[in-house]
């Protein structure tokens, strides 16, 4: 029987998870752990490279992220989810990796110099911030991860990491398969202001808010600009509202959005409940699984035990290998 393919992905925990990380990221790791072979990790040393200044809070986000894992859906009994900083290889191997990866590779890549221009509340100088796809091939590359779940943006960091697993094979021998990035179409959920959805811009919906609160900060998102009056006709393709409805909403609903929008046959208020009422009943088993693992807290600390142990066995012996295509070993 042939081996199943395997996937790897992480998420850095700097702080709470939103709707946007569920509907982006979590809907599709869920299908997935049911097709592949699933590893999935807390990055908190990634998490390090911007945020070194103030590490309080990352041993909180870590138990919170594997929370809102579990709560999305997120099986240990299909998945192997951990925690990066408690499997020690990944520094040995980003390590050994570093050692053959040009430095014009990391310059060119464009979330680096995008990164290093645009912002600005960080201090993104450092070595650490330039060599994270290094570590990020390191994460990868341990597990011999044949997919890679990411969205168009990231598709050069795992290009860069089938550059360093090709030179690492062409220096030392075949011991890593060359990863795919696995392009899934997932939607992209705005924020309540249209902009990204982000703590940091306050317009998030989290997934610790009630219903009340999700339908309290539902009324108060922005909409078609142009429609400042009731019965002003709306366009719905460029507002917020409705890239809700096209995720939340049944088929039925949405036509009927669309459709009464454009001849202000439905005013915004009208909308937005609509929406809200739609968005709370799905997301609803979600916050309240939510709610029973945070009861649950002792069984988080298990399920993470058990998580770094299996992803320690793997890692053990794909160092061993690897010390000895080095020949360090
Ligand atoms: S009716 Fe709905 S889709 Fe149209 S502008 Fe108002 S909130 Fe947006």
């Amino acid at each position: 029987m042939s081996k199943p393919l395997r996937v790897l992905s992480g998420m850095r925990p700097t702080g709470r998870l939103h709707l946007g990380h569920v509907v982006g990221a979590l809907n599709n790791w869920v299908k997935l752990q049911n097709e592949y072979e699933c590893f999935h990790f807390i990055a908190d040393w990634h998490a390090l490279t911007s945020d070194f200044g103030d590490t309080s809070k990352i041993r909180a986000n870590r138990i919170e992220m594997m929370v809102d894992w579990l709560a999305a859906g997120l099986d240990p009994n299909k998945s192997v989810m951990f925690i990066q900083s408690a499997v020690p290889a990944h520094a040995e191997l980003n390590l050994l990796l570093a050692m053959i990866t040009p430095l014009s590779w990391l310059e060119r890549v464009p979330t680096y110099k995008e990164q290093r221009e645009n912002v600005v509340d960080k201090d993104l100088g450092n070595y650490g911030f330039l060599g994270y796809p290094v570590l990020q091939a390191a994460d990868i590359l341990m597990y011999k991860g044949n997919f890679v779940p990411v969205g168009e943006d990231q598709v050069p960091h795992v290009e860069l990491t089938r550059e360093i697993c090709r030179r690492f094979n062409s220096l030392y021998g075949e011991v890593f398969p060359e990863p795919d990035a696995l392009l899934t179409p997932v939607p992209r959920l705005p924020g309540l202001d249209g902009r990204k959805m982000s703590k940091s811009y306050g317009n998030d919906i989290s997934l610790s808010d009630t219903p009340e609160e999700i339908a309290k900060k539902v009324k108060m998102m922005i909409t078609d600009p142009a429609r400042k009056r009731r019965q002003d006709p709306g366009n719905p393709d460029i507002c917020p509202v409705f890239s809700y409805h096209k995720i939340f909403s049944p088929a039925e609903t949405i036509a009927t959005v669309s459709r009464e929008c454009r001849t202000a046959g439905i005013g915004c208020i009208d909308c937005k409940k609509w929406m809200s009422d739609h968005l709370i009943h799905q997301i609803n088993p979600l916050l309240q699984r939510r709610k029973e693992f945070e009861r649950r807290k002792d069984e988080i600390g298990d399920i993470i035990k058990h998580g770094n142990q299996k992803a320690n066995a793997i890692a053990g012996d794909t160092m061993e290998q690897v010390r000895d295509a080095v020949k360090l070993s």
